[in-house]
């Protein structure tokens, strides 16, 4: 790294000198933040804890997983060149074709030489005397930086439920969020998978075609809709690429970050008919367009049970046991209300001779055992265990770093009652440290990858327009912070969302503080929102020289 000055080292630490910016991950958010600060003519240095590039996809390589947004969509759109030759095989593609994606970006614009792996960021801690963080490593590395990127990923911190004797088990077990990288084979082997949230409802259907026999441990039945993944259509590949610039342009417009047709008919104007003649068009569309299908599907619950009850009749059609079939029916939530999984053949798979449902709300999880688990009512006999119970999500990876910012002010600290930023991007108290699609940004609500460039884009802009007036620092004052966190609140109370004890509301880590941590307020009116920031100078923002 150039212009390396040598300070004063704690014991155990090596300082490894100064850079422009420290960002923390290589995922596709910190990639593409170190192409956008390499462009500017910034010394950037990231950090990954992983072995490789890749974020999500290089951790979760659990059988089936795959993204839930078309690939022509998930995908950078900030290089013409990149975009067009790449070719996608399938409308939604596998994570090894994702994760050799990644890796072609990675090697396209010459990422990894400035890319630690195998390095965890465990501090961060903020000078105000020179306006500088110094990160700190796992493996005892300490560098200088005015700018620290955190671009650690909403869902990388896997949640493993504390079952008692889970470290008796003689079988292997794995969770979704960090599979063995050779891979696991369930032929032969009796299988259990506890949660049955997207990562599960991909995996099921796949380990269930393998093992022996498997068992499924459902504690909250979800909505699930078909992907009816395919090959991609050369077609319509042609023409996409084609035409590209403007449907990009329409992503990142639009509310999710991908253009589905969304109609402004309240569903309760329509008749019975015309509602099933609109769920049944969704339905076999597959995908998220099924939740626009009315105007007001996430806000009036009488409209929303409407597409509930067309789902749960779809679930009675498909699944011959009705008592399996109810016990695979939501009822809990309303539809959307957590992030929809796109399956394929996942409630079919309840039709398997080999394949065992069983309901721990009402027979709960007692212990995992040397032989398998036990059950208040039953004991199962187990040979490998799948934890799909995902992740510690969007304030996880953060709080897991020691981030000091003003005075010494831990962020966990701040945060105690619930994140609180302005835009998603800042955190008062805490210069010049951005967070890419953080609390109170669209992030997991979107098409992650356009909330992505977006935050990057910006980030990179903002340094840019620091530099060229010679700021050294900038911090979102308090006021701002508490405006955004009001809007984002109040946006949230306008919709069902709140409504269910998702990972969005932090409901599924025991302790966790209840708030909607998303920003529901759509990625193109989000945008508007911080490009109307920028160009009044960083409204909301003290600028430091
Ligand atoms: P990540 O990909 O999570 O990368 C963050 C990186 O930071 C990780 O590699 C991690 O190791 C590293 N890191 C974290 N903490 C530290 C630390 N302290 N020190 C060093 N390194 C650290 N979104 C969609 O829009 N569409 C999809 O189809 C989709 N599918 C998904 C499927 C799965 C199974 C999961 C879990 C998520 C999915 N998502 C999807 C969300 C997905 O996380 C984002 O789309 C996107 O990949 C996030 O990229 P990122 O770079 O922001 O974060
Ligand atoms: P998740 O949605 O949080 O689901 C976790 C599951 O584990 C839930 O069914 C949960 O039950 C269950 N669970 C957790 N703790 C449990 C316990 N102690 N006992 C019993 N069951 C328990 O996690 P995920 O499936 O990994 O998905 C997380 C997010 O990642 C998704 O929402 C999505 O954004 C993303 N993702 C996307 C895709 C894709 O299609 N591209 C695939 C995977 C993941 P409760 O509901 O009762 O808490």
């Amino acid at each position: 790294m150039p212009d390396a000055r040598r300070q004063p080292m704690e014991a155990g630490t090596e300082q490894v000198g100064d850079c422009d910016a420290v960002i923390v991950g290589a995922g596709l958010a910190g990639l593409y933040m170190l192409h956008r600060l390499r462009g500017l003519g910034l010394t950037a240095r990231v950090y990954e804890a992983g072995s490789g590039v890749g974020g999500t996809w290089y951790w979760n390589r659990y059988p089936g997983a795959r993204c839930d947004i078309e690939s022509m969509d998930y995908s950078y759109s900030f290089s013409d060149a990149l975009q067009q030759e790449w070719r996608w095989s399938e409308r939604y593609a596998t994570q090894p074709e994702i994760l050799r994606y990644i890796n072609h970006v990675a090697d396209r614009f010459d990422l990894r030489r400035d890319i630690q792996f195998g390095t965890r960021v465990t501090a961060a801690i903020f000078d105000a005397v020179t306006n500088r963080w110094t990160i700190q490593t796992d493996d005892g590395e300490r560098v200088s930086a005015q700018f620290c990127i955190m671009a650690i990923g909403c869902l990388s911190t896997a949640q493993t439920p504390r079952f008692p004797g889970l470290d008796t088990f003689k079988g292997e077990w794995y969770h979704t969020g960090n599979w063995p990288h050779a891979g696991v084979d369930f032929t032969g082997q009796r299988v259990g998978v506890i949660g049955t949230g997207a990562s599960g409802i991909q995996s099921i259907p796949i380990i269930a075609r393998q093992a022996t026999h498997l068992f499924v441990f459902q504690r909250t039945p979800n909505f699930t809709i078909p992907a009816w993944n395919a090959p991609l259509d050369p077609e319509h590949e042609r023409h996409l690429k084609a035409n590209y610039a403007e449907h990009r342009r329409k992503n990142r417009e639009s509310r999710a970050g991908f253009v589905v047709p969304v109609s402004d008919t309240p569903a309760l104007e329509a008749t019975p008919d015309e509602r099933q003649r609109a769920y049944e068009a969704r339905w076999a569309r597959g995908g998220f367009g099924f939740t626009s299908a009315f105007a007001d599907l996430s806000t009036n619950e009488e409209a929303n049970e409407t597409a509930a009850a067309f789902v749960r009749a779809r679930i009675r059609a498909i699944v011959r046991d009705p008592a399996i079939a109810e016990a695979l029916s939501p009822r809990d939530h309303p539809i959307g209300t957590k992030r929809l999984p796109l399956d394929t053949d996942y409630y079919d798979t309840f039709n398997r001779d080999n394949v065992t449902l069983i309901d721990v709300r009402k027979d709960p999880i007692e212990a995992i055992t040397p032989d398998g688990l036990r059950t208040r009512d039953a004991a199962y006999a187990l040979d490998r265990i799948v934890f799909a119970t995902g992740f510690d999500a969007m304030t996880g990876a953060l709080l897991t770093i020691d981030i000091r910012g003003r005075a010494g002010c831990a962020l966990q600290r701040k945060w105690a009652e619930g994140p609180r930023t302005y835009l998603g991007i800042a955190v008062a108290g805490f210069p010049n440290l951005f967070i890419i699609t953080g609390p109170g940004s669209p992030s997991v609500l979107s098409n992650m990858i356009v909330s992505i460039e977006q935050h990057v884009d910006w980030i990179a802009d903002c340094i840019a327009s620091l530099r060229a007036r010679d700021y050294a620092a900038i911090e979102a004052t308090i006021e701002a912070e508490d405006g955004w966190v009001a809007h984002v609140n109040e946006v949230a109370n306008t919709t069902l969302y709140p409504k269910a004890n998702s990972w969005y509301m932090g409901a599924n880590i025991p302790g966790k503080p209840r708030i909607f941590m998303p920003y529901i307020g759509g990625v193109g009116a989000y945008r508007k929102k911080c490009d109307e920031v920028a160009a009044k100078g960083y409204e909301g923002f003290t600028l430091i020289a």
